[in-house]
């Protein structure tokens, strides 16, 4: 097997077939930074629950997914894919209003080109989901957002409808299961490609806490932050006096005491079982 890329969590080989094995560490990334020490079980957890929702989405659009019959050293967190030609865009759907889709508004009142009506809040509820695409870009440097017309540029215009299609199709579902299980899907993020014979496939992971907002329906309260099952707990931790880190000095954050791991490990947990309602070790 061939070795391909190193992401901040997940690594990437190539089969003597030519398959794709993704595989999910626990390694987990704040502010860019990928911290010490991993999240016990998390790269299980997310790979779990991403071939729950694949399965789940099926019939809205084709994915990538092979098998999860893979070497016993990946067991669990390796996921054996076709290997698709991935379309240049990140393909993000908002419900709700927060994070960077916020930022902008704030600015001009419009987030990746589409114009939304004035008195929004931190955590409202969009009047429908939106399509906020961005750039893919290179380790390292951040995404930007991207109006649509940049996309229609880049893949063309009836690529370009497809894929807001299939992001608010994705979406759509999605926040309808989650609802469903109590949890709000705020926003996703999901990458496609072309398959070998020109399908647009569902490739990456979806769903998951690492591509995705999901907040716990009962706590949710515009105007503020809202309570979220993933790495927010860890975010807070490395923002407080408590870990004695100043984000803008430059360095590494300091190690996550146990308490942090094990709480952060508990949130993965609860929303794999929560979304899909089985026990994460039965
Ligand atoms: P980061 O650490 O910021 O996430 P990264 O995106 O380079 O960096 P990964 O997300 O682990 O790290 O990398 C996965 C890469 O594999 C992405 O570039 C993704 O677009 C690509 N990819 C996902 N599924 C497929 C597929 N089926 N075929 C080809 N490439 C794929
Ligand atoms: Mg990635």
């Amino acid at each position: 097997m061939k070795h391909l890329h190193s992401g901040k969590v997940r690594d990437l080989y190539e089969t003597d077939d030519g398959l794709l094995l993704m595989v999910a560490s626990d390694r987990i990334s704040a502010f860019d930074y990928v911290l010490e020490p991993g999240i016990p079980d998390k790269g299980e957890i997310l790979t779990r629950l991403s071939l729950w929702w694949f399965d789940q989405l099926k019939d809205v659009v084709p994915n990538h997914v092979v098998s999860t019959d893979v070497p016993a050293e990946f067991a669990g967190r390796g996921v054996l894919c076709r290997r698709l030609d991935m379309v240049p865009v990140e393909c993000v759907a908002r419900g709700y209003l927060t994070g960077g889709g916020l930022l902008e508004y704030r600015a001009d009142g419009v987030v990746s080109g589409v114009r939304l009506p004035p008195g929004l809040d931190n955590g409202s509820r969009l009047p429908e989901p939106i399509f906020t695409p961005s750039t893919k870009a290179p380790t390292g440097l951040h995404d930007e957002p991207m109006t649509f017309d940049q996309v229609v540029g880049e893949v063309g215009a009836e690529v370009a409808d497809r894929l807001r299609q299939i992001t608010l199709d994705v979406y759509t579902r999605g926040a309808e299961i989650a609802l469903e299980r109590g949890i709000i899907l705020a926003d996703t993020k999901i990458e496609l490609g072309w398959d070998a014979d020109g399908v647009l496939t569902l490739g990456d992971e979806i769903l998951t806490p690492d591509s995705s907002r999901f907040w716990p329906q009962e706590l949710w309260e515009p105007g503020r932050p809202q309570p979220s099952f993933d790495k927010q707990y860890v975010r807070d931790w490395l923002v407080s006096p408590e870990s004695g880190w100043d984000r803008n000095s430059g360095e590494a954050p300091p190690p996550l005491p146990e308490k942090v791991v094990e709480r952060t490990r508990q949130r993965y947990v609860e929303a794999y079982e929560q979304l899909t309602g089985s026990a994460f070790r039965s």
